[in-house]
């Protein structure tokens, strides 16, 4: 899965916002409700960020894709506001952060965003092939001064002041196709689009079975998760890359890290997290008024 940037995408000016040159439409299935959506991802000029619209109301629902709007973490990441909600927005919250898309208005026709292949490949190409545009104000930055950490039995999140968006991620998985993998990464346009945004999603077989009693993942297949048994993967293409489950936890930490609505300037050791870790460590980072700047 090694993919060049091709020639004709545009990235903009990086020292300005950028939002995506035209729109783009995107369909597929639901994880959780197993029905098919459709997206549309607009450009959007005036610099408000990353926000959604839920359009299969007779009023529009307007929910920006911040910390604030967060209701869930569990599964996936649920925005919401007057109760209106839109779930699974961490993929495509992933590539358009990953890409440096700073603003873009999301329509959606449904309650939560396609799952596609389980990874943000699509979104990212449909953004790559859209290019980005200027829109002609400065790019700020959350700028991590001090170091953090937050700890939750064997799961912890530490950042330290970068002049750049480094990565470092550790999982463990008592199982023998994970066990221990580490990656540490440079996030930008092109490392995000080559070596994170085609990690799916993965799990486990017997979760999938209490999910499915639940009446969740009902979308879920092996079209759009990796899906392991207890010694193998049951894909029959296999694994797009050995370690594609830590490249998947970075994709999603990605997507949380988004939540900020600024790009970052920090180096995160993360090990053994999750959504709502992941949650809990950016309310505390921004809490602490002290650790942070926001700089051009
Ligand atoms: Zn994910």
């Amino acid at each position: 899965m090694q993919r060049p940037l091709p020639d004709q995408f545009v990235p903009g000016d990086k020292m300005q916002k950028r939002t995506i040159a035209k729109g783009i439409s995107l369909r597929g299935i639901g994880l959780h409700t197993g029905e098919e959506v459709q997206i549309r991802i607009m450009p959007e000029p005036s610099g408000r960020g990353i926000s959604f619209y839920r359009v299969d109301y007779p009023e529009k629902v307007w929910i920006p894709g911040n910390l604030k709007e967060v209701k869930s973490t569990s599964y996936a990441t649920t925005i919401g506001s007057n109760g209106t909600r839109i779930s699974t927005v961490e993929h495509l919250m992933s590539a358009l952060y990953g890409l440096g898309v700073d603003s873009a208005l999301v329509e959606v026709k449904g309650p939560e965003i396609p799952i596609m292949d389980g990874s943000a490949l699509e979104f990212g190409e449909a953004i790559q092939e859209a290019g980005l545009r200027s829109i002609g104000k400065e790019r700020r930055y959350l700028k991590i001064l001090k170091e953090l950490t937050v700890e939750d039995g064997q799961s912890s999140i530490t950042v330290r002041p970068f002049e750049g968006f480094r990565v470092h991620y550790t999982i463990e998985f008592q199982h023998p196709l994970i066990n221990r993998q580490e990656l540490e990464l440079d996030i930008d346009e092109e490392s995000f689009l080559r070596l994170i945004s085609p990690a799916r999603t993965f799990g486990f077989l017997n979760e999938v079975y209490s999910l499915r009693k639940a009446g969740l993942a009902k979308g879920g297949s092996l079209e759009n998760a990796v899906v392991l048994d207890h010694k193998r993967v049951l894909n029959p293409e296999g694994l797009r890359f050995s370690d594609e489950f830590v490249r998947h936890k970075i994709l999603d930490f990605v997507g949380d890290i988004s939540l900020l609505s600024l790009p970052v300037k920090g180096f995160f050791m993360v090990k053994r997290s999750g959504h709502t870790l992941n949650h809990r460590f950016l309310k505390e980072l921004i809490a602490k008024r002290d650790h942070w700047e926001v700089c051009g």
